[in-house]
């Protein structure tokens, strides 16, 4: 089967034959539709974060296809089935984070493009408890992003504690940003979005966003506690500053929730005004099967529009590029398996 592959840390993809996966008894093999381009991805192949993927290494953890085989032992899905492979490939189920509603802490688990081989392949492997059916009526296009940053904003909104009435504010508007604006807002907060990219700015405006924001010509701090400051921030943003400035832009007993993980590591933040100021920090990592879920659930419904662009796997190396730059027409790139 055809895979885009990374060898070492840092170096180009390839688009290699490699071997079909076999899947054993818990697990399933699927066939790929539709592949999302996380940043996460640039991240895994650069080695950026403290813990490294495998290498060799392929991609992907926004996978969407029809379930090809299943073990023996796979009863949630069957042969047939259109369903989603996320990060949290895999975790134990019986660890006190699992059996408390918070799997995606386990210390046993397998992520998908990361520990193990991912969804930039005709067929990828995954365990048949840990993939989600995509509901009728969800476009596998939609599916994909939905799979990763869908899920990631919609918990991360939950974090949030976000209601109606609060303002909110998304640093970022990506993959991640342009569907956590959209959470907010059914959440029914007001929502603020900040980006560098003008563009991405009208797009948040198109989903929802009140107010817009942009570091390179506003002072989005000063502007913010103009108007008495955030309840919430969520940071989605590739960059420590803007964590910096989402702390800054809370009001008194806010609630700051980390959600993008640029490769520099470390911010400073005040904890004196943090204590005084009663404000909260997290760190919110994807969500769990029952998230995603919902999130399917409320795309089924209309109530989320993914902003993507199609490609082939082929495109993979300048599709790296261009997400770094910001130079795609909209803010997710899915490649499509069903057009090579
Ligand atoms: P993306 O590249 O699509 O979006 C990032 C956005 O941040 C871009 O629009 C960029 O212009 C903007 N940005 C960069 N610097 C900024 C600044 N200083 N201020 C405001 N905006 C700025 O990336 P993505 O796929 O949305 O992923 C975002 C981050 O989230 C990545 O680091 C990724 O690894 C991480 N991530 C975390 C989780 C999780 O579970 N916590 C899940 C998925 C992705
Ligand atoms: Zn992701
Ligand atoms: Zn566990």
């Amino acid at each position: 089967m055809k895979a885009a592959v990374a060898y070492e840390y840092g170096g180009p993809l390839s688009i290699d034959e490699v071997e079909k996966p076999d899947p054993g008894h818990d697990e399933v093999s699927i066939q790929i539709e539709t592949a999302g381009l996380c940043h996460t991805d640039i991240h895994a192949v650069h080695g950026d974060w403290p813990a490294k993927p495998k290498m060799p290494l392929i991609p992907g953890h926004e996978g969407v296809g029809i379930v090809e085989r299943a073990g023996s032992s796979v009863t949630n899905v069957k042969e047939g089935d259109r369903v989603a492979l996320p990060w949290l490939a895999y975790a134990c189920g019986s660890c006190e984070h699992c059996i408390s509603g918070r799997e995606t802490l386990c210390l046993q688990q397998e992520n998908a493009g990361y520990t193990i081989d991912g969804s930039y392949a005709e067929y990828a492997r995954g365990f048949g408890k840990y993939v989600n059916k995509v509901p009728d009526g969800v476009d596998p296009i939609d599916a994909a992003p939905l799979t990763c940053a869908g899920v990631t904003t919609y918990k991360a909104v939950k974090e949030s504690e976000a209601r109606s009435s609060e303002l909110v504010v998304v640093f970022g508007i990506g993959g991640l940003g342009h569907l956590a604006v959209q959470y907010a807002r059914i959440a029914g907060a007001t929502v603020a979005a900040v980006d560098l990219v003008d563009k991405k700015l009208e797009l948040a405006k198109e989903l929802g966003a009140t107010y817009t924001f942009n570091p390179k010509h506003d002072d989005v701090v000063e502007e913010l506690q103009k108007m008495g400051g955030a309840h919430a921030a969520i940071s989605t943003a590739v960059s420590p500053k803007a964590f910096e400035q989402a702390y800054q832009s809370l009001r008194r007993g806010g609630r700051l929730v980390f959600v993008g993980l640029p490769a520099e590591n470390h911010i400073q933040l005040p904890i004196f005004e943090t204590v005084l100021q009663g404000l909260t920090i997290k760190g919110s990592i994807v969500g769990t099967r029952r998230d995603l879920d919902e999130v399917f659930q409320l795309h089924a419904d209309g109530h989320t529009t993914v902003l993507r662009e199609t490609r082939t796997l082929d495109t993979v190396n300048e599709s790296f590029d261009d997400v770094m730059h910001s130079r795609m027409e909209k803010p997710r790139i899915v490649f499509d398996f069903r057009s090579n």
